[in-house]
C-alpha cells in the first residue's frame, strides 16, 4: 500500500476492507446431538472449542496461531449439534499421504488385532492432544493422510464425526487405512472459508464416520449442507448454481432409500488395476463387484479411463504450484512465527529466509521449490501448462464414461486433436455409460510406519493414484470399508481396505444412498 497510496487512501482502502470483514455470526445454542473432531488446518476460536485452541496447520510456522474467525463448515455443524471435541493432527498444510510430516510428530494406529485376541490392546489417539505416540513405534501402521488424526478420532470412537481436507484424497485415504467411511464432496458444495488452503482448485472439506448415515445426515438431511451456499467463499456454488447442479439429479430434496441400487450400471475404470495392486485388494473388489450385481441386481460393465496414468503426474505438479503461490504469504512479516535472531538482522531478506527456513517442514519446502520451479517461465510450458492440459483430459473421460452429464460443462464431442499422441485411445472406447465408477481407495492395506519413513517421496506419491483423478475432476467421491485377506509371499495379511465409488459432479445425494446400502 504504502508505494501505491498517500496515507490518506491507505486508511480509506484499509477502513474499506475492514468493513468487509464478515460480522460474526451469533449462533443460539443448539442441542448437543454429535461430537465432532476437526483437522487442525480448519479454522476454530474460542467460541468453538471449550478451551481454545491454535490452528496450528502442524506447522512450526503457525504453532501459535489463533484464527480470529471460525470455518463456515465449523460453525455450520455447530449449528447442527456438533460438540467440537478437538483438534486433530494432520501432515503440514495438507500435504502427504501417511500423516508422518507434522510438528506434531507421526500419527500411528496399531495392527489390526490376530484373528484370535489374547489380550485387548486398545491404543487410542487423543484427538485434541496432537501428540505424537512415538513410543513403541514398532509393528504400528500409517493412519494415511493427510487427515490421519481426524481418520483415527473416528476409528477410536473419541468423535462421532470428524472433519478433513481431501485434495487429492487426504479423506479417502485415510478413511480407507483406518476403517472408516471418508467423504469427499463434489468440489464447491462445501465451504472453504476458514479452511487453510494447499491447492485451491482441488481442496475440499470432508467427513469421516464410522457409518455413512452420519455423513449422510449432515449433507442431505433436513437443512443438509449441501443446500447451503457461503459468500466469503468465492468457489462455494451459489443458491442458484446449486439449484441448477441439483435439476435432474435425485437425492435432493426427496430422500433416498436403498431401492435406488436397482437398475443402476457401476463401472469399473481397466485403468486401475495396476500391477502395484495387492492381490488381496484386487479380490475384494472383484467380490465387491459380485455382490452388487448378485444381491442389488446392478450391472457391472468395464470402462476405460485413459488418462488415469497421467492424473497423478498432473496432481503433482498443479498442487505444489499453488502451494508454492499460497504459501508466499507465511515469510514471519506478515504471517507466521518470525525468526527472532534473524529480526535484529538489518537486512529483510535474511528475517524472511530464516523464518520460512525454520517455519516450514521439509516436505512442505520440497513442494515450495517445485512448485515455484514448474510455474517458472523457463519450465511453465512443459510442466505447469501440460498439466492442466491433462486435467481437462481427466475431467473428459470421466464426463465420457457417465450417464449423466456435468451441469458445469456442456457436454462434449471427444476431439482427438486434442489429445496427446502418448494416450492410445482407440482400442479402448467404451458405449457404457455408468451411473457410477467402482474401484480400490489405495493399492495397498495400511503400510507400516517404519516401511513409510524408509520411502522416498515420489513412492509416497504413489498412494494417491486412484484418489487425485476425482479431485482434478472435482468430483464427489467415497470410500467405505472393505473387509481384505492379503497374501503377500507367505505372509498372509489382513485387514481393511477402501472401496471407493465416484460419482458424476453434483451426484452426491445418490453417491451416499448408495454407499449407504452397500456398506
Ligand atoms: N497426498 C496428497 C498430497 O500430498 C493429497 C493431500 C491432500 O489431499 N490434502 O498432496
Amino acid at each position: 500500500l504504502r508505494h501505491v497510496c498517500s496515507s490518506r487512501q491507505q486508511r480509506r482502502l484499509l477502513n474499506h476492507f475492514i468493513s468487509k470483514e464478515p460480522e460474526p455470526t451469533e449462533q443460539p445454542p443448539t442441542p448437543y446431538r454429535f461430537t465432532l473432531a476437526v483437522k487442525d488446518n480448519i479454522a476454530t476460536t474460542s467460541s468453538s472449542t471449550p478451551s481454545p485452541q491454535p490452528t496450528t496447520c502442524a506447522s512450526p510456522f503457525l504453532a501459535t496461531y489463533h484464527s480470529p474467525f471460525e470455518a463456515t463448515i465449523v460453525t455450520q455443524l455447530r449449528a447442527r449439534g456438533a460438540r467440537l471435541v478437538g483438534k486433530t493432527n494432520l501432515d503440514e498444510f495438507g500435504m502427504g499421504s501417511h500423516s508422518t510430516h507434522s510438528a506434531a510428530g507421526a500419527v500411528s494406529q496399531p495392527p489390526p488385532p490376530p484373528p484370535n485376541p489374547t489380550h485387548t490392546h486398545t491404543h487410542t489417539h487423543a484427538p485434541d492432544s496432537n501428540h505424537a505416540h512415538n513410543h513403541d513405534m514398532e509393528g504400528m501402521l500409517s493412519a494415511g493422510g493427510s487427515s490421519g488424526g481426524s481418520a483415527l478420532a473416528v476409528a477410536t470412537g473419541e468423535a462421532d464425526l470428524a472433519l478433513g481436507t481431501d485434495t487429492g484424497g487426504s479423506v479417502r485415504l485415510p478413511a480407507a487405512y483406518c476403517g472408516v467411511v471418508g467423504y469427499k464432496p463434489s468440489y464447491g458444495m462445501v465451504s472453504r472459508f476458514g479452511v487453510v488452503p494447499y491447492a485451491n482448485s482441488l481442496d475440499t472439506v470432508g467427513f469421516l464416520a464410522k457409518g455413512v448415515r452420519a455423513i449422510r445426515e449432515v449433507v442431505l438431511g433436513k437443512q443438509g449442507l449441501w443446500g447451503e451456499g457461503d459468500g466469503r467463499d468465492p468457489t462455494c456454488l451459489s443458491a442458484a448454481a446449486r439449484r441448477r447442479c441439483a435439476r435432474g439429479r435425485e437425492g435432493y430434496g426427496t430422500p433416498l432409500g436403498g431401492e435406488v441400487l436397482r437398475g443402476l450400471r457401476f463401472g469399473i475404470p481397466l485403468e486401475y488395476n495396476i500391477e502395484e495392486l495387492e492381490p488381496g485388494i484386487r479380490d475384494a473388489w472383484a467380490a465387491a463387484a459380485k455382490m452388487l450385481q448378485d444381491e442389488f441386481g446392478a450391472r457391472v460393465v468395464p470402462v476405460s479411463l485413459p488418462t488415469t496414468r497421467h492424473a497423478l503426474a498432473a496432481y503433482y505438479v498443479i498442487a505444489p504450484a499453488e502451494a508454492s503461490s499460497n504459501l508466499a504469504k507465511y515469510d514471519g512479516i506478515r504471517y507466521g512465527a518470525r525468526d527472532t535472531e534473524a529480526a535484529s538482522d538489518a537486512a529483510g531478506g535474511v528475517l524472511y529466509a530464516a523464518s520460512r527456513g525454520k517455519g516450514f517442514g521439509d516436505e512442505v519446502k520440497r513442494r515450495i521449490l517445485l512448485g515455484s520451479y514448474t510455474l517458472s517461465s523457463e519450465a511453465m510450458d512443459n510442466y505447469f501448462i501440460k498439466a492442466q492440459r491433462v486435467r481437462r483430459l481427466v475431467r473428459k473421460d470421466f464426463n465420457r464414461v457417465f450417464a449423466l452429464d456435468n451441469p458445469l460443462h456442456e457436454r462434449e464431442t471427444f476431439d482427438l486433436t486434442d489429445l496427446d499422441e502418448s494416450i492410445a485411445m482407440e482400442d479402448k472406447w467404451g458405449p457404457e455409460e455408468v451411473d457410477f465408477l467402482l474401484c480400490p481407495t489405495a493399492p495397498t492395506l495400511a503400510p507400516k510406519l517404519a516401511d513409510v519413513m524408509k520411502q522416498t517421496s515420489v513412492d509416497a506419491y504413489m498412494n494417491d493414484v486412484f484418489t487425485v483423478p476425482a479431485s482434478l475432476a472435482g468430483l464427489p467421491a467415497i470410500s467405505i470399508p472393505m473387509p481384505v485377506a492379503s497374501t503377500a509371499g507367505d505372509v498372509v495379511r489382513s485387514g481393511t481396505a477402501g472401496l471407493q465409488l465416484i460419482g458424476q459432479y453434483w451426484d452426491d445425494a445418490r453417491l451416499l444412498a448408495v454407499a449407504d446400502a452397500v456398506s
